[in-house]
């Protein structure tokens, strides 16, 4: 293995959704991968067939790449260790299960579900641990079958199993790259399934024969695999192949560091996705999910690009790792605080122009739909959103006049003379060459302080008219992006709306 390239994969079973856990691992193995200037690789395990479920695979891979990550081989763009969908590789399998056979490693087994089922009930009342009792384990395996018996039951064609052999008393021993070294006793291994009826592989099997057919260095996988490490290694020990180093990644948990569950929260990528967050905030939170870059860092917000240059196995602890949605949030928020105008106008323009087109008949015909206006837009309400779409949802009054207006606003803020002051303040507004923030304040200011009234009592109704709503970005800043003319027009409509009190 040593100076060979690196390459590292992600082995999803197609069953539904993407699980943030999944994401974990596939970006962990990404970063490795890229760091080491090695090869991502998707592969599709399959070989349960029941729980397949149609159209899986494609979104799988599709959610990845939505998050940036894209791998060097995979079904949708093929590669040279193909095929990498499992169930295209049933004949491969079978070969080296006949292999195994033939090795005396593998054996027959003609054991009924219910068989098993009483045996394992039996074993639970005596206390000890289920495990296969190995009936059909052939003489000459060091059971009691006799070969005959075998024999007649396969040309009866009746349904079995085939179950690699254990050796007994051995200890198997690995080093974890997460966890350091680990030790199992063989007599705690079952002899687990291989093939099933239906003639597909278990995962053990299909995995251990397709990770050293592809090739890959390091296996990196989260901590539910950790006890089928024996089972893997004794395989590699039959073929005579070394295997791949590994690593283990902690499990992930709830706030109350209980697993985690669909109980508490959401799992699957595709919630955050449709909730409007950022492939960079959950990029960025999936990555702190069990790994940090050590002491005296107090760097939080890491690019992807950053993550590939200082990512590290090292650096992986071996404790649960708490999912905590406040965390994403914060990190959405520094994304949107934090990024470029020019690149959130790109992300919020066909968000903006799916939400004009169907609004179509409320715009004004003037409204503004220049990428320079959007970006004033962006400017103003860039602190005051939690997610991108929110530019949209939040702004819109930018776009569209007001249709109705807070009503608990208005009665608060209106006074007998209210509208009366506008309309002469309007008039001010006419005049105005330079319809800047700073310039609105100045003359709002000179015209309050003479009539011995605050601000206030123009301020709140002038955002209401401008807005409909009574919060927002700076008021001043507000009326100068939205321009002179709809500011204007908007006063004027409103107030003929508006219901003084008497
Ligand atoms: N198909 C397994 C899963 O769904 C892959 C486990 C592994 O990475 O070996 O998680």
């Amino acid at each position: 293995m040593v100076g060979q390239r690196v390459r590292t994969r992600f082995a999803p079973s197609p069953t539904g959704y993407l699980h943030v856990g999944g994401l974990r691992t596939a970006l962990y193995n990404y970063l490795f991968a890229k760091k080491m200037n090695g090869d991502f690789i998707i592969r599709i395990e399959d070989t349960d067939q029941t729980r397949r479920v149609e159209g899986a695979q494609k979104d799988l891979i599709k959610t990845l790449e939505w998050a940036g990550i894209i791998a060097d081989e995979s079904p949708e763009h093929g590669g040279n260790f193909g095929p990498y969908v499992q169930s295209e590789r049933l004949d491969i399998y079978d070969r080296y299960c006949r292999q195994l056979l033939e090795d005396n490693h593998a054996y027959y087994c003609f054991a009924t579900h219910e068989e098993l089922e009483e045996n394992r009930q039996l074993q639970i009342k005596q206390g000890l641990q289920p495990k296969y009792n190995r009936k059909w384990l052939p003489e000459e395996l060091g059971g009691s079958m006799p070969p005959s018996v075998i024999k007649k039951k396969l040309d009866e064609g009746d349904p079995y199993v085939i179950r690699m052999k254990v050796p007994d008393y051995v200890s198997v021993w690995f080093e974890d790259i997460i966890r350091g070294p680990v030790e199992f006793d063989s007599s705690t291994i079952d002899d687990q399934v291989l093939m099933k009826s239906d003639g597909f592989p278990t995962y053990h099997f299909a995995s251990v024969i397709d990770d050293h057919l592809m090739e890959f260095t390091h296996i990196i996988r989260g901590e539910e695999w950790l006890s089928s490490m024996p089972k893997h290694l004794l395989l590699y020990e039959f073929f005579g192949w070394e295997p791949p180093k590994v690593a283990h990644l902690p499990l992930l948990l709830n706030p109350d560091r209980s697993k985690l569950s669909k109980r508490q929260g959401d799992v699957a990528v595709e919630d955050y996705i449709r909730k409007g967050y950022s492939s960079d905030a959950i990029i960025n939170f999936v990555a702190m999910l069990g790994w940090n870059e050590g002491e005296g860092s107090e760097q939080e917000v890491y690019s992807m690009e950053q993550l590939i240059d200082k990512f590290s196995l090292e650096r992986v602890g071996k404790a649960g790792a708490v999912f905590n949605v406040d965390k994403l949030n914060w990190l959405e928020k520094q994304y949107i605080k934090n990024r470029p105008t020019e690149q959130l106008v790109e992300v919020i323009k066909p968000i903006l122009q799916a939400e004009l087109e169907q609004k179509k008949s409320l715009m004004p015909e003037e409204v503004i739909t220049s990428d320079t206006y959007l970006e004033k837009v962006i400017e103003l309400m860039r602190e005051r959103v939690g997610f991108e779409h929110e530019f949209v949802t939040f702004s819109s009054y930018f776009y569209f006049e007001p249709e109705t207006y807070d009503d608990e606003a208005v009665r608060k803020r209106w006074a007998v003379d209210t509208n009366a002051l506008l309309r002469e303040f309007t008039d001010i507004l006419y005049t105005l060459e330079e319809f800047s923030a700073d310039n609105i304040e100045a003359h709002l200011k000179e015209f309050v302080v003479p009539k011995g009234i605050k601000a206030a009592v123009l301020i709140h109704p002038l955002r209401i008219l401008a807005s409909g709503v009574s919060f927002g970005p700076s008021l001043y800043h507000m009326l100068e992006v939205l321009g002179k003319e709809t500011v204007i027009r908007r006063i004027l409509t409103g107030i003929e709306k508006i219901s003084v009190p008497v």
